[in-house]
């Protein structure tokens, strides 16, 4: 994994580089078999999976602010939006959904008509059910279902209910989520969901150290698959479900607030200024 990333980036498709500086990083400064590498600027060891694998630097990344992107800033808090929509993601998604849901559906409409023909009453001879009605049960196995089947089905149909319902989920949230992180003095928190179907994560905006890749790498895939990490008192790791353009452009924004060796400081509030910090 580590090799393939470093042939990579030996092959100029990419470059790593520092996740505090952003300053490119020798190959020569690699310790493959520790799994270090040394920014020699910052006179700092990073782990491999904390390097930022883009040839792009930080200042080309916040040269344009992508499309789904938005950075406002009222009063003393700051917001940066990032969108997940990806539309090859939400078709891809999509036709999973329908195959796996598809499926699911009618082992879970089996199992609720057994339910009710084995709690509630007879089930009437015309329902659609694949293996037809007999004495009012759905026939399973050349048999009407009783109580004991139904059951081992329910209990059986759950996995795969979690997975049609989390596949539903990604699909919406390829199409309408959203990643958003505001830093306030009163409440930072970093919040991924769907509008108010959203979760939050609070973090401590005084007590992040620096902003960090986590890259674990996809198998057969060209790009690593990677979360932005805000490493503080609680480290919090977001990001990973962003098309990776927003991404690159939401952890340049938090590194540039964050870093406490950036000379541009015009992007971070007042407050957040180190000499300001515990
Ligand atoms: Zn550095």
């Amino acid at each position: 994994m580590v090799l393939k990333k470093i042939a990579e980036a030996f092959s100029g498709s990419s470059i790593q580089r520092c996740p505090q500086c952003d300053h490119p990083i020798a190959y020569e400064s690699i310790n493959i078999k520790e799994g270090v590498a040394c920014c020699d600027p910052c006179r700092k060891l990073f782990r491999l999976s904390e390097l930022n694998w883009s040839h792009r630097s930080r200042e080309e990344v916040l040269a344009k602010t992508p499309l789904g992107c938005s950075k406002v800033e009222w009063g003393q808090s700051l917001t940066l939006t990032a969108s997940a929509r990806s539309i090859p993601t939400f078709i891809g998604l999509s036709f999973a959904c329908l195959f796996c849901n598809g499926i699911v559906s009618v082992f879970l409409s089996i199992a609720i008509a057994g339910l009710w023909a084995n709690l509630v009453g007879p089930i009437p001879g015309w329902f659609p059910m694949p293996g037809g009605v007999r004495q009012g049960r759905p026939i399973m196995n050349d048999a009407p279902m009783n109580l004991g089947t139904t059951l081992f089905l329910c209990l059986f149909l759950i996995p795969f209910v979690t997975i049609g319902t989390g596949l539903v989920l990604g699909a919406m949230f390829s199409l309408l989520g959203r990643v958003k992180v505001v830093i306030d003095q009163v409440e930072s928190y970093v919040s991924t969901g769907i509008g108010l179907l959203s979760w939050k994560n609070r973090f401590d905006p005084m007590s992040i150290d620096s902003v960090r890749f986590s890259n674990s790498s996809g198998d057969g895939e060209s790009a690593p698959k990677s979360s932005i990490q805000l490493v503080g008192e609680d480290t919090i790791e977001f990001g990973s479900m962003l098309p990776s353009k927003r991404r690159q452009w939401l952890a340049a924004c938090l590194q540039e607030i964050f870093s406490p060796n950036d000379i541009s400081r015009d992007s971070r509030p007042v407050w957040l200024e180190p000499n300001n910090r515990r």
